[in-house]
């Protein structure tokens, strides 16, 4: 719960407390006008260490090899990660093991064999000025989770490979059955594992995904070595994995991977692809496309290549051989922590993934070298006798690249745990490809994330919070967004998967946060993706790494040390209205038969199958509870000082809202995925009211109705959860007034 009106609070502060207010110490949610104080000393302290030289040297060490999920490299950086931590004073280091389905690349093959001949390198080739990209251990094009095969088809040019690309080969009389179908990457992203999907539900037989210049090459600007772009060799690797169904190790759907665990059999993998795939570069993409014949492509399937691109079927044939290693393979994740000096037992989850396709520069070294300066500040603090209040703990993940294996296999591993224990989960993936700012929430904790920002400092001189705001307003003017950005909406409350924070959200039911500076990047997932990409064009004095680290820091810190959890229930609710206005806006045609306009005046609007009504009041319930628990945590925090064992009945409660939005059964379809307000669309996209949206889009209105009544009564449920603890919190407020 929360301040949420940090005008009333503060004058509340200084009524209390002149002298403080004189001393200019910053209220923060969360924190009486005392511990903010001393809060805001140990932040300052925290702020002072990172240092942009440390998160080059740590850069320059994680990205100074391959390191892809289940290499020895990968696996020596995850022990080196483990020893700089022991060092520098963190606690309980351990190295876990889960022991999980491989996929690695025994050989791979593309050839076109008519008209012409031509045999695909699949490589990246060095570019003038960077040593990296000469080293031999860069591997060539290969797709997580390929199926192993061999194949001679014609190839069909299958433009972004959605189900509606394949509708309008349908009507162009273009039948994929058996064929190899070439498709770009996507701009808005699309999850290349939902184009593969796609593509083995049309029944091709593998599939080719290819950068195209339009996307993240020259069409975007100079490329790489002259600017941030994708060259022409440059290939984006990546998983295909199903982990839209299932994340996490295919074979240990719902429980740990640990050694000795029980495996269900390959077939019955709902996450393991049945088609080859392969990643492509356009300067392997091209003679396929020149050569294609058949309807010209429609002109938005048009691409950057200086050619005309046609649908094909016939005249290019393609011979596709791809042999995958799938035996178990090793995992790591290193955990270690600062125990806490006051509640041990309440965690703040902090994490980064080791693994990368290849170097890593961005994803995900940018984030690990973030994290490196990140726990030297915190043991350095913790040495010095500064230790937070309830315990931080930090893990390297592995194999996130592949399905979000290493998370996921931990957060199954302890939920039980966590579901008791932990306070909220952190994840920086990439900290790092340009200078703006984005910022991820739960509902409840966007307003603390907004705050934070505030006692920030961009490379630019602004505050965090500025620039946040000034490159969001210029993002939502490119995208032609009419809506304004204002504190209420600045952070990104629309949670949907592709990083480590998918278990712990959707899984375990913890709050969870994301963070991450972007800019012009048509590198991701190549080789390209190195140190010297990072020093030339990402963030060349590293100034973006160190803030990351201390925003990193400072939001782990407020949350170990905080009074009463700064989760702000009001604005939970009234995100959740949005949700479902915008659901029934959406679906209007859905929902009515018709949308209300075609209604013809006098005639009487038939019953909608889905009445939003019950969930809407039992929103507003939610609501008013929050904003009363919201006062009460804010006449507590005033008075000067909560008694800690109030505090922790409080931070208790507050910590069950978030485990309440799950359903232990699950989405519809989808068991694994159990949040009701927040899922993930196999595009990755977000999804929110995951099993409620899903069934209206559907029109089944039996599943409808029942979603909708889960939905309420987790709402009614959380509802009285916040009763009780404002009566708690009123009744010990009034006994300590007397
Ligand atoms: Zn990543």
């Amino acid at each position: 719960m929360s301040t949420r009106r940090p005008i009333l609070s503060f004058c509340l502060l200084m009524l209390a407390f002149p002298c403080i207010a004189q001393t200019q110490a910053t209220p923060i949610m969360g924190f009486t006008p005392a511990t903010a104080t001393h809060e805001n000393e140990v932040e300052n302290k925290f702020k002072a260490i990172p240092s942009p030289d440390e998160e080059r040297r740590q850069h320059h060490i994680f990205t100074a090899e391959p390191h892809v999920a289940g290499s020895a490299r990968n696996n020596e950086l995850a022990r080196y990660i483990a020893d700089q931590w022991r060092t520098e004073g963190l606690e309980d280091v351990i190295i876990r093991r889960y022991d999980v389905y491989g996929s690695n690349p025994r050989s791979t093959l593309l050839e076109m064999t008519a008209p012409v001949h031509y045999r695909a390198g699949l490589r990246e080739l060095p570019v003038p000025g960077d040593p990296d990209m000469k080293n031999k251990a860069i591997s060539s094009a290969w797709s997580g989770m390929s199926a192993s095969g061999e194949v001679t088809a014609p190839l069909v040019y299958a433009h972004s490979g959605n189900p509606e690309d394949y509708d309008l080969l349908r009507k162009q009389g273009i039948d994929v059955k058996g064929k190899v179908v070439l498709v770009r990457y996507s701009n808005p992203y699309s999850y290349r594992g939902f184009k593969a999907l796609t593509a083995e539900r049309e029944g091709a037989a593998a599939i080719l995904i290819y950068s195209d210049p339009a996307e993240d090459g020259y069409k975007k600007g100079k490329v790489v070595p002259n600017g941030p772009w994708g060259p022409e060799y440059h290939i984006q690797r990546g998983a295909i994995t199903y982990d839209f169904m299932v994340p996490g190790d295919p074979l240990t759907p719902g429980w740990a991977s640990i050694p000795g665990a029980k495996r269900i059999p390959v077939e019955q993998a709902v996450s393991i692809p049945k088609i080859m795939a392969l990643p492509l570069s356009w300067h392997d993409a091209k003679p396929l496309l020149a050569q294609m014949d058949g309807p010209v492509a429609p002109d938005d399937w048009q691409g950057g290549l200086p050619i005309k691109y046609h649908l094909g079927g016939k005249r290019v044939r393609v011979h596709v051989k791809i042999e995958m290693d799938n035996s178990t393979q090793p995992y790591y994740v290193v955990e270690g922590r600062i125990r806490g000096a006051e509640l041990p037992d309440e965690w703040i989850v902090l994490g980064n993934h080791r693994d990368a396709w290849v170097f890593g520069g961005v994803d995900p070294s940018s984030g690990t070298a973030s994290m490196m300066e990140l726990t030297r500040a915190l043991g350095k603090l913790a040495k010095a006798g500064t230790r937070p209040k309830r315990t931080i703990v930090v893990c390297s993940w592995d194999g996130e690249e592949v399905g979000l294996t290493g998370s996921t296999e931990w957060g199954e591993q302890f939920a039980d745990e966590l579901r008791k224990k932990a306070v909220a989960y952190i994840n920086v993936d990439s900290s790092t490809s340009g200078p703006n700012f984005h910022g991820q929430a739960v509902a409840s904790l966007a307003p603390m994330l907004v705050e934070t920002s505030r006692t920030l400092k961009d490379p630019s001189g602004k505050s965090l919070y500025g620039a946040w705001k000034e490159s969001s307003a210029r993002e939502r003017a490119e995208a032609k967004l009419s809506e304004e950005v204002t504190d209420l909406n600045l952070a990104d409350t629309r949670i949907g998967s592709g990083s480590d924070h998918t278990v712990f959200l959707n899984f375990v039911g913890m709050p969870v946060l994301g963070l991450q500076f972007d800019g012009p990047y048509g590198v991701y997932h190549s080789a390209y993706d190195d140190f010297f990409w990072m020093n030339h064009f990402g963030d060349p004095g590293y100034h973006y790494h160190t803030l990351m680290s201390q925003l990193w820091g400072v939001l782990a810190l407020r949350l170990a040390n905080a009074d009463l959890l700064p989760f702000d229930f009001a604005s939970y609710a009234s995100n959740i209205r949005q949700f479902v206005n915008e659901l029934a806006k959406a679906n209007e045609k859905n929902m009515w038969g018709q949308p209300p306009s075609a209604v013809q005046p006098g005639e009487a609007r038939k019953q909608p199958p889905l009445d939003l009504k019950p969930v809407l009041a039992a929103i507003d319930d939610f609501e008013s509870a929050g904003k009363r628990l919201d006062d009460s945590a804010a006449r507590a925090l005033s008075s000067g000082s909560i008694d800690p064992k109030l505090a922790a009945t409080i931070n208790h409660g507050a910590m069950q809202v978030e485990r309440n939005w799950l359903n232990p059964d699950g989405i519809p379809g989808r068991p694994w995925f159990k949040h009701i307000l927040y899922g993930a669309r196999f595009t990755y996209a977000h999804l929110e009211l995951p099993g409620l949206t899903e069934a209206v889009e559907k029109q089944d209105w039996p599943t409808a109705n029942q979603q909708a009544e889960i939905l309420r009564l987790a709402l009614v449920n959380n509802t009285k959860l916040l009763n009780e603890l404002n009566s708690t919190l009123n009744g010990e407020t009034a006994d300590a007034g007397k």
